[in-house]
């Protein structure tokens, strides 16, 4: 029997209902031969009224299968491009077939499950938030190669369907039908297949109701095709605004761009097939790999639990005291009350704290003028807040994370005067972003209670906290802490106690190689360009003055004091640097009046002149490859040794933690899936060539030659 259940009923409607082996509908091997056949007894049938297209899975139609996906060979992309368009001829069969076809969408249909949808004469949801509809494949270096592109060309026009596939945007049905990319809704799930069959019946007769318009004659695709004088604002800005915002760093945007722009002046069947070849190109590329690897199979892997202790119950918190209302605790308590979670924000006066809530009230008020929420569940999320100088307020707290000023002494201080009004079995957070967390959890009565939290600023835009596991620290500890992080609704990666962690560590080193070359008479508008053109958010220089050069200053002092001011590599260039812009010339960093750069009042920026007197030499002679090779690689090398030394338990967590907490490019998949792709071979013989030319600290970690040996991925 087939996976594809099929039934003729009296009014000569066949309802193809899926089912395939397995939780999902999904675009493998098993789906092409179901639908092979069906098409087969389709086009056979006598007596044939309309087509209902319906699933027996909770999601529609899932889409590709990312491990065929994954899988598929650089070296056979003609075969990959083959097998696509076997599965794309047999859509445009079911699109062909002369009788009106519905889609009964009861579920999620993104992707290939939307394609599906997308050769169907008439879509109907049911109208439920679990039903989502749209082509996020971008987000995953892919792109809707299975039709995806061409239709929704044709459908709404280049200008109106570029959006939803390069955005990887995923609709609600409400949405859809507003964006005419279904055609009706019902607000039950019994409805459904009825309401898909009403309207097959209702058309019957109706010429147009079985052909697509791209089908018909005289058909014109919606604002007209990309060479008609009227786009020709779009044909000039969409491709430069594209490089604008990706740095052409994502092939797989480009393409669908380019395939979008024929679309829109070929005939259906001549731009399928583009779209196949280019997706063939697409697919088998390194970046897909990079994307699907670290986005899909390595986020599901972290928010599914994997580095959560298994045996520990979940506990959520309730009531979380948060000390100090600075910049962090500020955005703390805002995504904590987000989440309905009771917060006693505490600073050292009633002042400090008010101003700390009032961060809040600030945000909500925001979301009340964008439409986000209304005034009542704004003051509801308010008043779980209470801010407060007093500490007996912290009385019965499950957690307390402490966001005070950078100073080991004044930690140790306030851990042993507020820890006694935790709960029984309380927990204890630090959001220090420098110092070991085990040196930290010696004020402690209970160490085995204490766990670093570390956010990322501003909390509340950004998605990754780095729980840090001291000597000492339970499971229980981190089993909390990893449910607190999911209950604000952010992606936890856990890392075991280090100097800077994984992400200050790693991050330090983009930092710390810019400085070298700005010592070596490198413009520093040409380092923080190429760090930009690597794809990392912002230039190393850029985002040291962002930060606080300052801070920089201050932490080595610390450091220094501790004595582990050298422990993972010489920033004896860094630390000049800093010393020469904070100590000799007063640049503190933008929020100092200025570093690197000199801030003017019309919010432009240009570099401080005194920093060419300082370094630049006009004969200092470098390729940009080497530079943007040496920005890279530093960071790569360190969250190698992070996982050679066992302060990343897992690739997972370095990859994921790399992107969405140090802004690593995200078509890399990250510092570590990037050397799968790059070749170890060729990393191994990069690195011997930059440690050649410019040090030791591109010496390539023992670990990748390990894998080269094996030639086993990291994963
Ligand atoms: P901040 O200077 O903005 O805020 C610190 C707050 O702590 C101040 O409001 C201060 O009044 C208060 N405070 C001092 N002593 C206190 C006490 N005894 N009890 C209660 N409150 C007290 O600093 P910040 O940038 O929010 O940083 C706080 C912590 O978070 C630091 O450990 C820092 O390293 C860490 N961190 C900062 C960032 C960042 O980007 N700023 C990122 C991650 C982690």
């Amino acid at each position: 029997m087939s996976v594809f259940k099929y039934e003729k009923n009296n009014d000569g409607i066949v309802t193809i209902t899926m089912d395939m082996t397995g939780p999902v509908n999904a675009m493998n091997q098993e789906y092409h031969q179901a639908m092979h056949e069906t098409m087969d007894k389709l086009e056979a049938e006598e007596g044939l009224t309309g087509v209902v297209l319906a699933s027996a899975k909770k999601v529609f139609f899932a889409g590709g299968d990312l491990n065929d996906l994954l899988a598929a060979d650089p070296s056979d992309a003609e075969g990959f491009r083959q097998n696509t368009e076997a599965m794309k001829a047999d859509l445009r069969r079911l699109e062909k077939l002369p009788v009106p076809v519905a889609a009964a969408i009861n579920g999620a249909a993104l992707g290939g499950g939307y394609e599906l949808c997308l050769v169907c004469n008439h879509r109907v949801a049911w109208n439920h938030k679990a039903v989502q509809i749209g082509l996020p494949e971008c987000s995953l270096g892919l792109f809707p190669g299975g039709g995806g592109v061409v239709r929704m060309t044709n459908m709404l026009g280049v200008e109106k369907a570029l959006p939803f596939i390069l955005e990887s945007k995923r609709l609600v049905p409400e949405k859809a039908l507003a964006a005419g990319m279904i055609d009706a809704t019902v607000d039950t799930l019994e409805e459904l297949v009825p309401a898909a069959k009403a309207w097959i019946l209702a058309n019957k007769d109706n010429q147009d109701a079985a052909s697509q318009p791209w089908d018909r004659k005289g058909f014109r695709i919606p604002g007209g095709p990309i060479n008609s004088p009227k786009n020709g604002q779009l044909a000039m800005m969409g491709p430069t605004m594209l490089h604008q915002k990706t740095r052409g760093l994502l092939p797989q945007a480009i393409a669908v761009m380019d395939v979008a722009f024929q679309a829109s002046m070929l005939d259906v069947d001549t731009a399928l097939r583009i779209e196949g070849r280019e997706f063939a190109r697409i697919a088998t590329n390194p970046v897909a790999k990079n994307m699907i690897t670290t986005f899909f199979f390595q986020l599901n892997q972290i928010n599914a639990g994997a580095s959560r202790p298994k045996d520990v119950e979940k506990s959520p918190t309730r009531k979380v005291g948060i000390l100090g209302a600075g910049m962090m605790g500020q955005g703390i308590a805002y995504s904590s009350a987000m989440s309905g979670i009771e917060v006693v924000l505490k600073d050292i006066s009633q002042e400090a704290a008010d101003k700390g809530k009032a961060y809040s009230e600030k945000l909500l008020a925001k979301r009340i003028k964008r439409g986000q929420m209304d005034e009542a569940k704004a003051g509801q999320i308010l008043s779980l807040i209470n801010a407060t100088d007093q500490d007996s307020d912290l009385q019965g707290c499950d957690l307390i994370i402490e966001a005070v000023f950078e100073n080991i002494d004044l930690k140790h201080k306030i851990t042993k005067s507020t820890e006694q009004y935790l709960a029984d079995d309380g927990f204890w957070g630090s959001n220090t972003s420098t110092l070991p967390i085990t040196q930290l959890a010696e004020a402690s009565s209970k160490p085995e209670n204490f766990i670093g939290i570390h956010f990322f600023s501003p909390v509340d835009k950004m998605p990754l906290v780095e729980i840090i596991v001291g000597e000492k620290t339970s499971d229980a500890a981190l089993a909390k802490a990893f449910d607190y992080v999911q209950q604000i609704r952010k992606t936890p990666i856990v890392v075991n106690d280090s100097l800077g962690f994984f992400t200050s560590r790693t991050f330090s080193t983009y930092l710390d190689e810019a400085a070298n070359l700005l010592v070596e008479g490198i413009h520093p508008a040409r380092i923080d360009n190429l760090g930009r053109s690597l794809g990392m958010p912002v230039g190393p220089l850029q985002v040291q003055d962002e930060t606080s050069l300052e801070l920089s200053r201050k932490a080595a002092e610390t450091w220094a004091e501790m004595g582990v001011q050298d422990k993972w590599g010489d920033g004896a260039i860094a630390r000049k640097v800093v010393d020469d812009m904070v100590v000799k010339n007063g640049r503190g960093g933008r929020h100092h009046g200025g570093g690197f750069y000199e801030y003017h009042q019309d919010g432009s920026k240009s570099i401080w002149p005194g920093l060419l007197d300082l370094y630049y030499d006009a004969e200092a002679d470098n390729q940009d490859q080497d530079i943007r090779d040496r920005l890279m690689f530093r960071q790569v090398i360190e969250s190698l040794k992070c996982l050679e030394s066992g302060v990343l338990r897992s690739v997972a967590d370095g990859n994921i933690g790399s992107i969405f907490g140090i802004g690593a490019p995200p078509h890399t998949g990250g510092f570590i899936q990037y050397v799968n792709t790059y070749g170890f071979a060729k990393f191994i013989a990069r690195c011997e060539q930059l440690t050649e030319r410019y040090g030791d600290r591109f010496q390539c970690p023992q670990i990748v030659r390990d894998h080269a040996a094996s030639g086993e991925l990291f994963a």
